[in-house]
């Protein structure tokens, strides 16, 4: 797990930049305020809480994104 002090960092990253979850979003429209779904919050809390970083739900966003670019 890792430290608080992390995670509310990375908290912060996602709260000024939240297309780094919202940019595989089907509802996502680039320059739009952003309101928070049930998904975007949970992960929010995961990364609040440390369990999980900013920089792995990049990871995740990038496999995404290709294996959606690769279906079409
Ligand atoms: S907040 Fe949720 S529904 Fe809205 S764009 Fe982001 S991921 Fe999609």
């Amino acid at each position: 797990m890792r430290g608080e002090r992390e995670g509310s960092a990375s908290a912060l990253r996602l709260a000024e930049n939240p297309e780094i979850i919202c940019r595989v979003c089907q509802f996502y429209k680039p320059g739009k305020e952003v309101l928070e779904c049930g998904a975007f919050r949970i992960l929010k809390f995961f990364v609040e809480s440390g369990r999980l970083s900013v920089e792995e739900i990049e990871e995740a966003t990038k496999i995404i994104e290709k294996t959606t670019s690769e279906e079409v």
